[in-house]
């Protein structure tokens, strides 16, 4: 595949705003979508449109075999054991409701729930909320001086045996990489259960589930080039099973009578009322999509794009880079002196350059950086140097305008 033609495939992509191109850097708040994502939801609405699972006529059993088709894509494409072990969510947010909800009754009084102090407020709240429904305690993992998660004071806290161990693959706002399999693999030794957050990952690297041996990971379609209100739950089998459902009512039943409801087996047991049909079948489309790329080829495109705009942006002065690694992925997250990031987006926007600004949903990492906020610029397969180079030249004239 001709990695320069993969732009032409994102019909957003090919605007201006006010004259000047679309340079879009805020890949890591939602990727554009492609052609066949596009058409792959269109074409669902105008030939094949009907409920899933429940019906006699032959567009539902269209509808059923494509939507159940991408839970198999899905295995595939994470390694999964079953396809049972796939639930669709709407997101992100709420796959990780639907796995602290679920724990509710597996957890009691001052049990432990350590969560990655560099976490979005996704992998934070849910477990506060099933900290306060049980007495369990939320502890945050440390970060040390250069924003990598403390491994020192991660193995401290693992003695006092958690129940629960919470981590992102990849900060949403920072970009840093978290060694994943290190970190899970420590926290199984002292008996935890362990979600991954893949929000930011699972666009840019390859996941195998089974390898990782995490206990969940979640992620969301519209970060990977797919549509927004599809989400992914992955769970080993018997501790998927084990969890209350957050959602209750059609779809996720056996038999239901006013005195009893018997409750279907996984996946359909978490997965209650009409799912989002037409976003499945989109998120099958992206996985087509990503399966389609020349995996190695492009990470070493992203890490050499995001290097690149790391070094550019270092080099404009005055400029302020949060936790700028080589190995992060996808996202730079900087401030220009002490202007106020919004300040920076706005003018950014004017020249068609869109960022994104504000507290990136972590505010207690935004806490531990002394910062109200930060500018965010994230890559995608579709940025090419052209889109970092009309960036650093706004950013030239923002610097300009402002200081
Ligand atoms: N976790 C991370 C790391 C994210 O980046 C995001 C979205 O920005 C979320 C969770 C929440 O995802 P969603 O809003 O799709 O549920």
């Amino acid at each position: 595949m001709d990695l320069s033609t993969l732009r032409s495939q994102f019909p957003t992509l090919a605007q201006s705003n006010d004259g000047y191109p679309l340079c879009y850097l805020d890949t890591a708040a939602t990727s554009q979508k492609p052609q066949l994502v596009i058409d792959a939801m269109n074409h669902y609405y105008q030939c094949d449109n009907a409920n899933v699972h429940r019906a006699a006529h032959q567009l539902s059993a269209r509808a059923t075999s494509q939507y159940e088709a991408v839970r198999d894509k899905l295995k595939q494409f994470i390694n999964a054991k079953q396809r049972s072990e796939i639930i669709f969510s709407h997101g992100t947010t709420e796959s990780i409701n639907i796995v602290a909800n679920g724990l509710t009754e597996q957890l009691s009084q001052g049990q432990l729930i350590l969560v990655d102090s560099a976490a979005h407020h996704a992998n934070i709240v849910p477990w506060q909320q099933l900290a306060k429904r049980t007495g369990a305690v939320v502890k945050p993992i440390p970060l040390t001086a250069d924003c990598r998660l403390d491994l020192t004071a991660y193995k401290a806290l693992l003695e006092q045996q958690p129940a629960i161990v919470a981590l992102s693959h990849v900060s949403n706002a920072l970009g840093t990489l978290n060694p994943v399999h290190e970190l899970v693999a420590l926290a199984k030794q002292a008996g935890a259960l362990t979600l991954v957050d893949g929000a930011q990952a699972i666009a840019h690297l390859e996941v195998d589930v089974q390898a990782l041996a995490c206990d969940f990971y979640v992620f969301s379609g519209h970060k990977m080039y797919g549509p927004t209100g599809i989400g992914v739950l992955y769970g080993r089998f018997d501790i998927l099973d084990s969890l209350r459902p957050l959602l209750t009512g059609g779809e996720m039943i056996k038999t239901v009578s006013f005195e009893h409801t018997e409750f279907n087996s996984l996946p359909n047991r978490l997965e209650a009322g009409t799912p989002p049909i037409a976003e499945v079948i989109g998120l099958g489309a992206a996985i087509d999509f990503i399966q389609a790329l020349p995996r190695e080829q492009v990470h070493a495109q992203e890490q050499a794009l995001l290097n690149y705009l790391q070094d550019k942006l270092s080099k404009l002065g005055d400029i302020v880079l949060y936790a700028a690694h080589s190995d992060n992925i996808g996202a730079v997250a900087f401030n220009l002196a002490d202007e106020h990031h919004q300040d920076v987006g706005i003018l950014l926007d004017q020249q068609g350059i869109a960022v994104r600004c504000g507290h990136h949903c972590a505010m207690p990492l935004m806490q531990t950086l002394g910062l109200k906020g930060c500018c965010r610029a994230s890559i995608g397969v579709y940025t090419n140097k052209a889109d970092i180079d009309n960036f650093i030249d706004a950013m030239k004239s923002v610097k300009d305008l402002l200081l």
